[in-house]
């Protein structure tokens, strides 16, 4: 029952975003683009204000360049990104990539982003990944998803009084449990809009595919060839996401 409000809300806000505020973390610039990037378009065209956090600065993410250098070509990468999109603003926090850990202070960090920006919606990762990253960052934003509503936790930072939904982009980790969707969103229209903002980060286009520049498009049959579900097909193209269970909110109870 509640899982159908859920959707129809998401629905509603779909329909006349203009109120809606989405705040989407990844943990390396370039990935909340590859899970989220064609709704995080369709919701900003819609008039929702969309924000993307990278949770590392990216500074290993290369195969030849590293250090500030590296970090300040992504951020400058990002913003580009968030400009393609549409997106109202792209923060990338400065945590070292590669050694991201679970700490009480990246979990303020946090907490802080989502009160800041007044969060109606937070996405996140799954914490099933093999890459520290992914899965400490998945960790950080369950483990911020109570706390965002209690005063005396980071009490500099106002409270929210509601708590946002929280969801996880889609992924084919089939350990503790595969993933199934609750929402599907066509991004036909924005498909070729999310590609642009993916061609936005050059320098993360050489890791994945090898120390050469990369287009999108090469990119999704890089990551399609892994396995199925990563980015839809070329007929009928869609983001899925889920609510995250055991997410408790005080006035509607259990997501
Ligand atoms: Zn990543």
């Amino acid at each position: 029952m509640l899982k159908i409000m859920v959707l129809m809300a998401l629905a509603g806000m779909f329909a006349s975003a203009a109120e809606l505020r989405v705040i989407a973390f990844g943990a390396h610039p370039d990935d909340c683009e590859g899970r989220f990037g064609g709704t995080a378009a369709r919701w900003a065209k819609a008039g929702a204000a969309v924000k993307f956090v990278s949770v590392t600065n990216g500074d290993a993410g290369h195969q030849e360049m590293g250090g500030a250098a590296l970090a300040r070509r992504r951020y400058a990468e990002a913003q580009e990104a968030a400009r393609r999109l549409g997106i109202a603003e792209y923060e990338v926090m400065n945590n070292h990539d590669g050694e991201l850990m679970p700490t009480l202070e990246a979990r303020r960090q946090i907490i802080r982003a989502i009160r800041q920006w007044k969060a109606d919606i937070v996405l996140a990762p799954r914490p099933n990944d093999y890459h520290p990253d992914h899965r400490y960052t998945g960790i950080l934003i369950q483990d911020a998803a109570y706390m965002v509503v209690v005063p005396n936790i980071v009490p500099e930072s106002p409270a929210l009084r509601r708590n946002p939904v929280f969801m996880y982009y889609e992924d084919n980790f089939q350990k503790p449990a595969p993933f199934r969707p609750d929402v599907v969103v066509s991004i036909d229209d924005a498909w070729q809009t999310k590609m642009d903002g993916m061609d936005a980060h050059v320098t993360a286009c050489t890791l994945t595919i090898g120390a050469r520049p990369a287009a999108s498009t090469e990119r999704v049959a890089h990551e399609e060839a892994r396995g199925p579900g990563f980015h839809g097909r070329a007929r009928g193209v869609g983001e899925t996401l889920r609510g995250r269970s055991g997410t408790e909110d005080p006035a509607r109870g259990s997501i």
